[in-house]
């Protein structure tokens, strides 16, 4: 079995997949412009997301590489009608210890239960709002109630681990803190709170809305929570738990503490690309190596070989945020 490091000694264990960069929301931090997510090509072996055959050499490849971690985002995954036909492949494939999801959650009263069956061992749903209004305020949507059903129905039919990812945005979040530190009193949720990160679409948001971590952790440290140790697989959170709370809290900073000297992971894009940083300018595509097993060689010498072009960190606090337009290209 292979291990894949990188030139500055960083063990790569995590894959996060894009299923698709097409979105029902219009969250405003990712997708303010309502603008299409990309303009066709014309050729549509570029323009179609990959395929079911496609992921799994990919995943099977990269599982010979080491990687233990599959996680399925988009865009919104759940768009995509073979969703549950994928995790299925990928559960799986021998070696691999979690397929993780990250939706929006809009599909996810119907679509927990088969997910689960299907070897789903982990899910991340975007909530920014305990308030119906201020979540369509923000998303674009009215699901709420939908969502905040589904979030019920992934705990109750026993995915392993629940988590909600809510942005922390300066004009919205302080009337939302103590609604989100009652939820997990009685809920086994983990809430990550994730500072915004500027992409190319959403400067003029960002520099109203960005909010660094600091002042919530203060909270955090000063009210009993006490920081959990991470393991190898875990992304960028720092989570927190609490003897009187169900669930968890956590906070994902790439600004006020950045964690790219941890970072254990690669990217793919839903058109094959390999992105070595969210927010790096290169992208290689593999997707040329995915079209039959018998090339499982040639992916993992090709990812091998890029391991020296992976930076040690991303330049956000320069403004420098690579070819990253908007997140649901990439998944965030
Ligand atoms: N559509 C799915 C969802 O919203 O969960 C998956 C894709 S979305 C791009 C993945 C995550 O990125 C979401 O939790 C979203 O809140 C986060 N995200 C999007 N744009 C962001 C930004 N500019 N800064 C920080 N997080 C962002
Ligand atoms: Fe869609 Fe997710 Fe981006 Fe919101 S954060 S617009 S749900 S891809």
């Amino acid at each position: 079995m292979e291990r894949l490091t990188d030139i500055h000694g960083r063990n790569l264990a995590y894959l996060r997949v894009s299923l698709t960069d097409a979105c029902n929301f219009r969250c405003l931090y990712c997708l303010p412009d309502r603008h299409p997510n990309r303009q066709p090509s014309g050729d549509p072996f570029e323009d179609q997301s990959l395929s079911i055959m496609e992921i799994e050499n990919l995943v099977a490849g990269f599982s010979r590489l080491g990687f233990r971690k599959i996680r399925l985002t988009g865009g919104e995954p759940t768009l995509r009608g073979d969703l549950v036909d994928i995790v299925r492949k990928i559960a799986l494939v021998p070696a691999i210890q979690t397929v993780a999801l990250t939706t929006n959650g809009h599909r996810l009263a119907e679509l927990a239960a088969p997910l689960r069956e299907a070897g789903l061992t982990a899910i991340n749903i975007s909530l920014d709002s305990l308030n119906p209004r201020q979540f369509a305020r923000i998303t674009g949507s009215r699901d709420f109630e939908r969502i905040h059903q589904g979030i019920q129905t992934a705990l109750r039919v026993g995915i392993e681990h629940v988590k909600v990812n809510v942005l922390l945005l300066r004009n919205f979040i302080s009337a939302e803190l103590d609604a989100f530190f009652e939820w997990v009193r009685e809920t086994p949720v983990h809430v990550r709170f994730i500072e915004l990160m500027q992409t190319r679409d959403n400067s003029p948001f960002f520099h109203s809305e960005y909010l660094p971590g600091d002042d919530l952790l203060a909270r955090l440290e000063g009210h009993g929570w006490a920081e959990r140790m991470r393991g190898p697989l875990d992304g960028p959170a720092r989570e927190f738990t609490h003897p009187g709370f169900a669930g968890r809290l956590g906070i994902i900073s790439p600004y006020s503490h950045p964690f790219c000297k941890e970072c254990n992971r690669l990217r793919i894009s839903s058109r094959g690309k390999l992105k070595l940083c969210l927010f790096g300018g290169g992208e290689y595509s593999l997707r040329h190596l995915l079209q039959s097993p018998d090339r499982q060689e040639e992916l993992i010498q090709t990812v091998f070989s890029l391991m020296k072009d992976k930076q040690l960190s991303h330049m956000l606090h320069e403004g420098i945020w690579g070819s990253t337009r908007h997140l649901a290209g990439i998944g965030g």
